[in-house]
């Protein structure tokens, strides 16, 4: 499910999650090396040094997973394709995350100031 979420819009799940299970897939466009250093979108998952996928579609509702520094899902490339999976039991209602690794939070979030709740409880706590 697609819902508000603090940062926008974000993943939700309406069922429990065991833990190992795949949440869902990352799906997109596979792009070539050059198209890929071109293309500068926010959906851009990199797969290897040499294959990127590109998420944009609304068809791949796994592109609305937000960051968390400690999400409750994180993601497995197995024979070049992306997958979610469930770090541990998830529960109805919760909200997914992944680690969007150091390259992206470097790039994207840290100069806004990342707005997961670990973070933000961190701030609060100062
Ligand atoms: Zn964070």
């Amino acid at each position: 499910m697609v819902r508000r979420s603090r940062t926008g819009r974000g993943l939700f799940t309406a069922d429990r999650i065991e833990k190992g299970r795949c949440v869902v897939e990352y799906t997109g466009r596979l792009l070539p090396e050059a198209a890929m250093r071109a293309i500068k979108g926010k959906y851009l998952f990199k797969i290897n040094e040499t294959k990127t996928i590109d998420g944009w579609q609304k068809s791949n509702i796994a592109r609305y997973i937000n960051h968390s520094c400690r999400p409750n899902c994180e993601v497995e490339i197995w024979r070049g394709r992306i997958y979610v999976m469930a770090k541990r039991a998830i529960n109805p209602g919760e909200e997914l995350f992944y680690h969007y690794g150091a390259e992206y939070l470097d790039a994207h979030i840290r100069p806004k100031g990342c707005m997961c709740s670990k973070c933000l409880q961190v701030r609060r706590k100062r």
